[in-house]
């Protein structure tokens, strides 16, 4: 289950399936680079929540977490729907963890957070 995550050779980054693993077809390099981009455009639908793993030599290099929200206590306002997307990435050393927060509405970005996934967890335990 990709949809959602597309990803990229990291040395001629021409395309490449998400399950591909091993050598690039093209410039016969390992190494593939995998974003979730295309989740970001979803429309929303309320409360719903997406999980996508990406798995590379029977081990989950990324997990990529959809969430819509929508904040029905906010009557003030007409942006009370966001869209949350969570990206733990340990194909990359340190493994970092990425969120955007974006207004479902306008499109908006009201939170974007890239750090250590070590550093979050430890941000976690605190709270
Ligand atoms: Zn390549």
């Amino acid at each position: 289950m990709a949809d959602g995550v597309r990803c990229w050779c990291q040395h001629c980054s021409r395309e490449l399936e998400p399950s591909h693993t091993g050598e690039c077809p093209y410039c016969g390099k390992s190494g593939k680079r995998c974003e979730a981009i295309a989740l970001v455009g979803v429309g929303v639908v309320v409360s719903t929540k997406v999980k996508a793993k990406l798995k590379k030599e029977g081990k989950t290099v990324k997990e990529v977490t959809q969430r819509g929200h929508k904040k029905s206590h906010d009557t003030k306002s007409e942006h009370g729907a966001v869209d949350e997307i969570s990206v733990v990435d340990r194909e990359v050393f340190p493994p970092m963890w990425h969120q955007v927060v974006k207004d479902s509405r306008t499109g908006e970005v009201t939170h974007d957070e890239h750090v250590p996934l070590d550093q979050k967890r430890r941000n976690n335990r605190g709270n």
